[in-house]
């Protein structure tokens, strides 16, 4: 009772929006629990088709494809779309999944220093000896709240001759003037090829995950790709859920741009309570401690003041690098971002981070 939780990935609050449960319950009745089926045998409903048109809408891409996770579209994208004879290119703090997604192919694969543009251009030059070559990033990191430097990896791409692909887990729905993620919040939605993201963060948070670009890219997919072929399909619920969220995000901007006022409101209030809290404008806002003990019992107290938050010590994070990963929502209220900032600045003064 009287906890607030500041560690959820539900930046817009979308997940308990009546509007998105109500839609959630009329998929559920009206088109049953599950498809008990992969998409291409009979796990297609309408909604199902809906769904990808809204989201392709969205992003402004000509065709999108359902998954049962963003950990399966990253899973299902490299190996369909990469042979022996291609590069990709991949941030060396991308996310697990993307990692993971590129193990199982058979490119030739190069880590870039993080966000590191002279590395990247280093090795796109060793690239070039391949077919082609894929960029692969992260949009928003989800571990530091930085945003990759898309302006500058969509001109190395184009000099090289290369396809650009981004997660935008941490970006769908509210970063950008309306939303659309770090392409636009970068002005390069014609520049970057392949989108991958969630449903399961700012778009309702339930589950799901797409992948959205070219028509042939998504032709392919459908084709191809493993997790896509051999998985059930995204129950109605969840696909009533991220349907109805898209559809309030196309209609106003107004939920994104509470949620970013919060944001610097948070930002703003914690440096100047004289913490360090990493990225710039993101509402990841890690607060920097280093000491991975300091980190659990500082989140330890801040429970015992209300506040849910958790540290994030190595293997998560580098040794030396712990913090409290702070995330704000458009459903915190100045109060509640205030009663957070104030419980930091105690449990800090206590135990000498400040
Ligand atoms: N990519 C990034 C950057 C993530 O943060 C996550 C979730 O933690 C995923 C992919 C996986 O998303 P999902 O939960 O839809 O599988």
């Amino acid at each position: 009772a009287g906890i607030i939780n500041f560690c959820a990935n539900n930046y817009l609050g979308l997940s308990s929006h009546p509007e998105v449960i109500r839609a959630a319950v009329e998929a559920l009745e009206k088109f049953g629990a599950g498809l008990s089926s992969v998409r291409f045998i009979c796990g297609t409903q309408s909604i199902h088709k809906d769904l990808e048109e809204k989201i392709a809408r969205f992003h402004q891409r000509e065709d999108a494809i359902l998954y049962a996770s963003c950990f399966d579209a990253n899973a299902g994208i490299f190996e369909a779309l990469l042979t022996p004879e291609d590069a990709v290119l991949s941030d060396e703090l991308n996310h697990a999944s993307i990692i993971d997604g590129i193990r199982l192919c058979k490119a030739n694969k190069y880590r870039y220093k993080h966000m590191d543009m002279q590395d990247l251009e280093a090795k796109l030059k060793e690239a070039q000896k391949h077919r082609l070559r894929l960029v692969a990033t992260d949009g928003a990191f989800s571990m530091d709240g930085d945003i990759a430097p898309l302006r500058e990896i969509c001109q190395l791409a184009q000099k090289y001759d290369a396809l650009v692909f981004i997660d935008e887990c941490h970006a769908t729905g509210f970063l950008g003037p309306s939303g659309r993620g770090t392409d636009e919040l970068l002005g390069v939605m014609d520049k970057v090829t392949i989108i991958n993201s969630t449903l399961g963060k700012a778009l309702g948070g339930a589950a799901g995950g797409y992948t959205t670009g070219p028509k042939p890219l998504i032709d392919l997919l459908r084709q191809r790709s493993r997790p896509y072929l051999f998985s059930n399909s995204l129950p109605p619920a969840v696909v009533g859920c991220a349907s109805k969220a898209l559809d309030l995000l196309m209609e106003s901007n107004a939920i994104a741009q509470s949620m970013a006022a919060k944001t610097q409101r948070f930002r703003s209030k914690m440096a100047a309570a004289g913490f360090t809290i990493s990225g710039k404008d993101h509402p990841i806002c890690p607060v920097m401690l280093g000491d991975a003990r300091l980190a659990s019992v500082m989140a330890e107290d801040m429970l015992n003041r209300g506040i849910y938050v958790i540290g994030f010590s190595y293997p998560v994070v580098p040794k030396g690098k712990a913090r409290i990963r702070v995330q704000i929502s458009a459903v915190h209220s100045d109060e509640d971002i205030d009663r957070c900032v104030e419980a930091f600045t105690e449990v800090g003064r206590k135990h000498g981070a400040l």
